[in-house]
């Protein structure tokens, strides 16, 4: 029987190596970390995430330790706030990722996928053109891992994508996410928060305990003073509109960093290897909608995997293929978006708009938020929530 090596073990690599190990395929999944571990994230599953997981049946055990997410609160420099609710019956949900991946982790196990974790991948091993294994480092020592096929799922800066020529920074933005839990920060309720400036945007997010996700994200203009200090601090303290949520809260925590963030892809794969999740390419955390790319991109190419082990022939053209069908639209949205936020003109622009009338940006928040993903899965399979 055939072995596919999954390399990363978040919610991409999780998932592919799950739904590899249902059809019957002998999986190994490797991780560099010890779970659980901490990964910065605003730690928030949209609608359409969600109603994936639910679809996969994966939701009992991550529902238990989560809170529910109604929709998003977006806000602009002024007046600018716009709220937009889900719909009835749809939510998002907010949980750390430590606990999220954790328990990822443990379905692909209870799968029956071998998880090996501490396991650092140091390059793909190539025989001519085709993948067929990885170099590793485990405990200090280096061996090769031979594999039938190898699944790519170790995230934006990923090692194998990388390697490959397949993936690479975007030139432009040059952005950089910075984030914390804090505690005591007032005015929480239950819908996520982005609030965008001309100087780019901070997202919070409720979590189960009462605490919130903070992440800031910020631009690196070339040229320009290199980006240090307390940045995460810097943004809430000088924010008019939020340093008052702040008076009493505290950092819990060292703040984590994280860029440049945007990643292209110019292809899911070469032979013998697949690409999956934040590894087939990265647009910007703004929309947050990057697990729901993560869970659909493992269907996705779980089943290329089974594609190109059934028949022998390359997977990575049909991938590459089936993900532009399935994401092409919504890529499109995020990268407008993300110019949008770009543009201090743009920015003040549409904050002056939304502050007189809010309404054509209502129905955004549910793109964002992959709601049209949530009600067909509702639809197709009589899931409500
Ligand atoms: C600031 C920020 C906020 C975000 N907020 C949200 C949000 O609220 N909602 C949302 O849906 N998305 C959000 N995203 C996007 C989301 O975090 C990603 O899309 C998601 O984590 C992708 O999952 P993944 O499994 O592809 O990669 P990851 O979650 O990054 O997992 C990759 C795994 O690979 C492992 N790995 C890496 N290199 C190696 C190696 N060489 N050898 C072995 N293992 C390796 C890592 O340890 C890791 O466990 C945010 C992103 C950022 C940066």
């Amino acid at each position: 029987m055939p072995e596919v090596v999954v390399v990363g073990a978040g919610p991409a690599g999780s998932i592919t190596a799950l739904l590899l190990a249902r059809a019957g395929v002998p999986v190994r999944l490797l991780d560099r970390d010890i779970f659980p571990r901490d990964k910065l994230c605003g730690d928030t599953l949209n609608p359409g995430a969600w109603a994936l997981l639910s679809a996969l049946g994966l939701t009992p055990p991550i529902a238990r330790v989560a809170r529910p997410l109604h929709g998003m609160v977006v806000t602009g420099p002024g007046r600018a706030r716009v709220e937009g609710g889900y719909g009835p019956g749809l939510y998002g949900m907010a949980l750390r990722r430590r606990v999220l991946d954790a328990l990822l982790v443990e379905a692909a196990a209870q799968a029956g996928v071998i998880v090996e974790t501490g396991v650092r991948v140091e390059a793909p091993v190539l025989e001519g053109p085709r993948v067929t294994g990885v170099r590793v480092t485990h405990g200090g020592r280096a061996h090769v891992l031979p594999a039938d096929l190898v699944v790519a799922a170790d995230g934006r800066h990923s090692r194998l994508a990388f390697g490959l020529g397949l993936s690479r920074f975007a030139a432009r933005p040059q952005r950089w996410a910075y984030g914390a839990t804090y505690t005591g920060v007032a005015g929480l309720g239950d819908h996520g928060e982005m609030h965008i400036r001309t100087d780019g945007y901070v997202g919070i997010a409720p979590l189960p305990d009462g605490t919130a996700n903070v992440c800031a994200v910020r631009e690196w203009r070339r040229g320009g003073a290199p980006l240090r200090g307390d940045v995460l601090a810097a943004a809430l303290t000088a924010d008019a509109a939020l340093a008052g949520r702040f008076v009493h809260a505290e950092r819990r925590g060292s703040v984590s960093v994280l860029g440049p963030l945007a990643v292209d892809a110019r292809a899911a794969g070469v032979p013998g290897l697949l690409l999956a999740g934040d590894a087939a390419g990265f647009v910007d955390p703004m929309t947050g909608d990057g697990m729901r790319f993560a869970i659909r991109g493992a269907e996705l190419a779980a089943e290329g995997a089974l594609r190109e082990l059934g028949t022998g022939q390359p997977g990575w053209a049909w991938l590459t293929a089936a993900r532009q069908r399935e994401f092409g639209g919504k890529w499109r949205i995020n990268r407008a978006l993300r110019g949008l936020v770009a543009s201090p003109a743009g920015v003040r622009c549409v904050a002056a708009l939304a502050a007189g009338w809010s309404a054509p940006l209502s129905p955004l928040i549910a793109l964002a938020g992959d709601v049209p993903v949530a009600r067909r899965i509702a639809a197709e399979q009589g899931w409500r929530g």
